[in-house]
């Protein structure tokens, strides 16, 4: 973490979570694991965010919603799929209206494993984040796309 040239936003979203991975994210906030202190801030706003965490399967209501989230998110960004359900649709896979995991929909960089996912496995997740989304910071600037001009023509257009 330290070429970290700024800190981590992440951005939470249950697509259809049975609330077990949501009390795991929501554990890796409060006082015993504590990540803001390492600077990783919660916003309730995708415009805001860097880290994309979603947890629960893709289902017919939450498709669009994670796709107009994801869209509102500024370049570079990374989605980090939380649990099994995440991942591939988990117990809920066999629905009659489940899609499967996060990537039918929106590409995903990182996947957390575990039915709850842990929530040192979900802090190790937005690790591996954070270098993920370095990495795409670099390959932005060399291709003459700056990191920041996403956010600066969302800003002109507000
Ligand atoms: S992975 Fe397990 S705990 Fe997480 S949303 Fe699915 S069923 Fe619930």
């Amino acid at each position: 973490m330290s070429g970290l040239s700024k800190s981590p936003w992440i951005f939470h979203y249950d697509a259809s979570s049975c609330n077990g991975c949501d009390i795991e994210v929501l554990a890796c906030l409060t006082p015993v694991f504590d990540v803001e202190r390492l600077g990783v801030v919660n916003t309730g706003n995708p415009k805001h965010a860097d880290i994309f965490l979603v947890t629960g399967a893709v289902n017919e209501q939450s498709r669009s919603v994670i796709e107009n989230l994801y869209n509102q998110m500024p370049d570079p960004k990374v989605v980090v799929a939380v649990g099994i359900c995440a991942a591939t649709g988990g117990i809920f896979r066999e629905c009659y209206n489940v899609s499967g995991g996060v990537d039918k929909v929106i590409p995903v960089d990182v996947h957390v494993p575990g039915c709850a996912a842990r929530p040192e496995a979900i802090i190790d997740g937005v690790v591996q984040a954070l270098g993920v989304l370095e990495k795409k910071r670099t390959e932005m600037t060399a291709a003459g796309g700056g990191a920041d001009k996403p956010m600066q023509l969302e800003k002109e257009r507000q």
